[in-house]
């Protein structure tokens, strides 16, 4: 069965969000779609239900700059607020809310992952395990290694995707007993496996019902454990984690590894977006500009203006 639309945009990512919002105060329709269960990608939070209440992880995006900037704004109007410790912004009461907000209204479709792509007589066709789409305008808010696998090797745009680099990120979500230790609210060290520490429940709007972590681990160390399986991961991680915050490992209530195969831009595109105008095609991500959630907006703000300025959206 098939679905058609005169824009789709692939990823619910704050990117595809950005963009997708933007179109729609144009007049545009658009339809979401999103291999994942929930909104807002990277921007994730994991919950959890222990014997002694639920719990949260933000297990991707940690902490958004509190600059007095248009960005900012947004975020706080999509409900997030400061985490002075962690020194920005957070989304409450969890990180993936301010995604959720921003998508309230948009006709988004989770759980469906496009695994083909074509283009024939004006027309994209999409294809998914579950179905087809159809649709005039193509908005790909992947990532750009993801979209150099859908759209082949000889895509035009191809060497232009290549050109960007994104490295992996292997992360561990742990929870410990209310009255167990926290030494700090977060830690930053990137010469230790894992460079990046926080303690998630010391943000605002949290659980009280346990003590949480999410560890990062550095670019070295997720490079090589990238291929292990997760259980594998959690175990490695631990002992560095317990070491760190003084806990003991026996004393965890919960523990779980999360591998993000594309955390983290290193090399940008450089420029807010790709497109292909032969077959309007469009293409945007964090990666275009930078490594963070920002950057992302800013992407998908700038497809979206450029559809707007277009003569093919009048
Ligand atoms: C561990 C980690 C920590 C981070 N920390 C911070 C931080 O502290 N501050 C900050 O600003 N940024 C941080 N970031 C970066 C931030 O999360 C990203 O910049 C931002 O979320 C990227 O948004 P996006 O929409 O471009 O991509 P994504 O969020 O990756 O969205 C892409 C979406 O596309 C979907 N998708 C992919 N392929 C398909 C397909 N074939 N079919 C259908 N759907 C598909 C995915 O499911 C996903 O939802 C962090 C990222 C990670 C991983």
């Amino acid at each position: 069965m098939k679905s058609a639309a005169r824009n789709i945009v692939i990823g619910s990512g704050i990117t595809g969000v950005s963009c997708a919002r933007a179109l729609m105060q144009i007049g545009e329709t658009v339809i979401v779609l999103d291999k994942g269960r929930g909104i807002g990608g990277r921007m994730a939070t994991r919950r959890v239900a222990l014997e002694t209440g639920d719990i949260s992880f933000d297990h991707g995006a940690q902490v958004l700059p509190a600059r007095n900037n248009a960005f900012a704004t947004l975020m706080r109007d999509a409900g997030a607020a400061a985490w002075d410790q962690g020194g920005g912004l957070v989304g409450m009461p969890g990180m993936s809310q301010i995604p959720r907000r921003l998508a309230e209204g948009l006709d988004l479709r989770q759980g469906i992952e496009i695994t083909a792509l074509a283009y024939h007589d004006g027309q994209w066709m999409l294809s998914s395990p579950g179905g087809a789409f159809r649709a005039q305008r193509l908005i790909l808010t992947i990532p750009a290694p993801q979209a150099l696998q859908l759209l082949g090797p000889m895509h035009p745009l191809a060497t232009a995707l290549r050109a960007v680099e994104m490295r992996p990120c292997l992360t561990l979500m742990a929870a410990f007993p209310p009255d167990s230790q926290r030494p700090f609210s977060q830690r930053s060290d990137p010469d230790h496996p894992l460079a990046w520490i926080a303690q998630d429940s010391s943000k605002p709007g949290r659980s009280t019902a346990a003590v949480t972590w999410v560890a990062q681990a550095g670019p070295e160390f997720s490079a090589q454990n990238l291929e292990n399986s997760p259980e594998d991961i959690a175990a490695q991680m631990l002992p560095l984690l317990c070491d760190a915050i003084g806990a003991n490992p026996q004393t965890a209530l919960h523990l779980r590894a999360h591998r993000w195969r594309y955390a983290q831009t290193l090399r940008p595109l450089g420029a807010a977006y790709l497109s292909d105008g032969a077959t309007n095609l469009f293409l945007g991500g964090d990666w275009c500009l930078g490594a963070r959630a920002e950057h992302a907006w800013q992407s998908g703000a700038a497809i979206a203006a450029a559809i707007a300025g277009s003569t093919d959206a009048r």
